[in-house]
């Protein structure tokens, strides 16, 4: 699989992709918000788009849909529940199903909790290609999707600890916004002495660039507060905010209430 990731740098800094075959240049767009740059570089790359994938229905996902169709002829797939939110949607997904483009297959996955319709899409990975993960809102480097959108946190949980924890450390992470830096900031006010945020919070100080920075399955678990709810100190955080002792705390509750403390950080 051929994948370019575009940084789109608007104040929600939106991550656009573009994923071909390799052997016959078709490609999938997925959430192309700035149509101009998504058509100009798939045209430098020769790339066929035949595809439009919206992870869900927020603007920021589906505003450059129309035009990318229109210039494309491209058929456009969503989630299956999704179809009164998003106009002019081909194809309604479902979880399990393959979407297909070339020799290029995406599993798709039904991910709701930062919408009630949204999914990722999944490669499989082969002998010379890690897997990867296209994640929408649902995960981003060092955090979890917010809520408060039309979503709802113990439905986000629930996508975590059934389809997220359990994927392979070599998943590679393509989520829908750049907000990995703050997101550092949160897992390190959570966990001061976290020393993979703090040295990866260094590289970036030290010029690492975030737009081309992807991460893993593996480097979430250390980085990501959202996967360290066994953590005593993480647990420990929210017993004391809540006031409750720490073995009433489970995991779910821990994700939850760190949910709805990072909406107002
Ligand atoms: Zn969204």
């Amino acid at each position: 699989m051929l994948i370019k990731q575009i940084p789109i740098r608007n104040s929600l800094r939106n991550y656009m992709y573009l994923l071909a075959c390799e052997n016959t240049l078709e490609a999938i767009a997925i959430d192309p918000l700035d149509h101009e740059v998504c058509l100009k570089t798939a045209e430098k790359l020769g790339w066929k788009i035949k595809i439009v994938a919206n992870t869900h229905h927020h603007h920021d996902h589906i505003g450059g849909n129309a035009p990318v169709i229109a210039a494309t002829q491209a058929e456009l797939v969503a989630h299956a529940e999704a179809i009164q939110a998003i106009p002019g949607i081909n194809r309604g997904l479902s979880a399990g199903e393959s979407l297909e483009c070339g020799e290029l297959v995406l599993k798709v996955m039904d991910t709701p909790g930062h919408t009630m319709s949204h999914i990722c899409l999944y490669f499989a990975g082969n002998s010379d290609e890690k897997p990867a993960l296209f994640c929408g809102d649902t995960l981003f480097n060092a955090g979890v999707g917010r809520c408060d959108f039309g979503g709802e946190p113990k439905t986000l949980y629930k996508t975590f600890a059934d389809q997220i924890f359990p994927l392979a450390d070599d998943v590679r992470i393509y989520p829908g916004h750049d907000y990995i830096e703050n997101n550092l900031e949160f897992t390190l006010d959570r966990e001061p002495s976290n020393k993979s945020a703090l040295s990866l919070r260094e590289q970036f100080k030290n010029g690492l660039d975030a737009e081309s920075f992807v991460s893993d399955i593996g480097l979430e678990r250390e980085i990501n507060v959202f996967f360290r709810l066994g953590e005593q100190k993480v647990r420990s955080g929210i017993a004391a905010m809540i006031n409750i002792d720490i073995d009433d705390l489970d995991d779910r509750q821990t994700f939850i209430e760190l949910r709805g403390l990072r909406d107002n950080w």
